[in-house]
């Protein structure tokens, strides 16, 4: 029997990957749904080559595009972004990977746990707006919650076999990323181009940029608290500018374990997908004599603020983290549009966590008001 998996964001950099996983393990995996927002001409190219039963793009304006280009081959073909979250009813995939941008993988990623579908999680942003919710959610409904960001699979990969209550900390590695070293100073002027040069890994805009500020970083410290159940003060940053360690744990006996390997993205795609087995894979070996040297450093929280103001949002609480993230969208979306420079998303991330409502005990709806209102906020700060 092959697994069946939808993917959420197919024609994105970690859909596109997950696709290619599928197509190396094709007589194990099998694609039952694939979405986009926007990208119809390769929705409808992926739709084609892996024939799932059902497609969506959330830009209802394509619609009749993509579904005059799939009907003829009995795809079933839904619009807009609510039917992303109505199809997790009626699907038969067993696996949901989320690879939807920001918080938009929220609510869909609500409505799969709630239909018991297993979630490989690369939608971050998920966990960062309301990690207690979803978590608590996923006890109540008995869902895995695999993670596919690579530094958390890392660490998932490091505690199979553990005990949860030997574990001292985590130590989430960082590239560092294109600023590595850079002081304030020498920030001020840089170009949207510069920061979308990443050293080590070719992923999408929005996580590109948060690479480039370590908001990405202190986004990952918050979807790790909520991963594994671990508080603030156990979850510690190293800068690793080669991207060979993707993360540690350390043990009350003072044993460090570290997952290694190459960056590609593809490996933890594949671990997610066959979690608990592990399937062997023809991807690229790492050859230690290809390595130099693996070096370590303090990242510098002075001048990458948004480092701090993610551990200024865990020790809130509430809907702190919501706030931070629904600010760092509208932010980085600035950015990319050249309407504000590189070290005022920071500023502007900072200003929302002083300013928005902050509600300690959030439901749901709470989280979608603040990140409304968090929204509303930023923008009117980049006027
Ligand atoms: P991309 O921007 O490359 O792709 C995003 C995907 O989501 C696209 O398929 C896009 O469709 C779709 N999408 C975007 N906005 C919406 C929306 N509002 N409604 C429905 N679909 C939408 O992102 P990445 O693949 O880089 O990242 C995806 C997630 O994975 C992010 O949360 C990121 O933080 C996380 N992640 C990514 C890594 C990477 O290496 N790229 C590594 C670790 C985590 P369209 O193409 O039509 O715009
Ligand atoms: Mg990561």
């Amino acid at each position: 029997m092959k697994k069946k998996i939808a993917i959420l964001g197919s024609t994105g950099s970690i859909g596109t990957q997950a696709l290619e996983v599928v197509s190396e393990q094709h007589e194990f995996l099998e694609v039952e749904v694939l979405t986009a927002n926007s990208n119809s001409d390769l929705l409808i190219k992926q739709a084609l080559q892996y024939k799932p039963n059902h497609v969506v793009i959330a830009d209802e304006s394509k619609y009749e595009e993509v579904k005059n280009a799939l009907d003829p081959h009995d795809i079933k073909v839904f619009a807009g972004s609510k039917a992303i979250e109505e199809l997790m009813d009626i699907t038969e995939a067993e696996i949901v990977l989320t690879a939807m941008v920001g918080y938009s993988g929220l609510k869909p990623t609500i409505r799969a746990i709630e239909n018991k579908k297993k979630i490989a999680l690369a939608n971050k942003e998920t966990l960062v707006v309301a990690g207690e919710l979803i978590t608590e959610l996923c006890v109540k409904n008995r869902v895995d919650l695999i993670p596919v960001d690579s530094e958390h699979s890392a660490i998932f990969q490091c505690l199979v076999g553990e005990q949860m209550n030997t574990l001292d900390k985590v130590i989430l590695t960082a590239s560092g990323g294109p600023f590595r070293g850079k002081k304030r100073n020498e920030l001020m002027e840089v170009t949207r181009a510069q920061a979308l040069k990443h050293p080590n890994w070719s992923m999408g805009a929005k996580i590109t940029i948060d690479s480039a500020t370590l908001m990405n970083k202190g986004l990952e410290v918050i979807e790790a608290k909520w991963l594994f159940g671990i508080e603030a003060d156990k979850i510690e940053v190293v800068v690793h500018p080669q991207s060979i360690i993707h993360s540690m744990v350390e043990f009350n006996d003072g044993s460090i374990k570290a997952q290694m390997g190459l960056p590609d993205m593809k490996l933890p795609i594949h671990y997610a997908f066959f979690f608990p087995q592990r399937v062997s894979s023809e991807f690229k070996r790492m050859s230690f004599s290809d390595i130099n040297q693996l070096t370590f450093e303090q990242p510098d929280k002075e001048t990458f603020r948004n480092l701090g103001l993610a551990y200024e949002a865990l020790a809130q609480g509430g809907n702190m983290a919501c706030i931070l993230n629904a600010a760092n969208e509208i932010a980085v979306e600035a950015f990319l549009q050249d309407k504000i420079k590189f070290l005022h998303i920071a500023e502007i991330n900072e200003k929302c966590m002083q300013q928005v409502t902050h509600i300690s005990k959030p439901s749901l709806q709470d989280y979608v008001e603040t990140d409304m209102e968090s929204r509303r906020f930023a923008l009117s700060l980049l006027s």
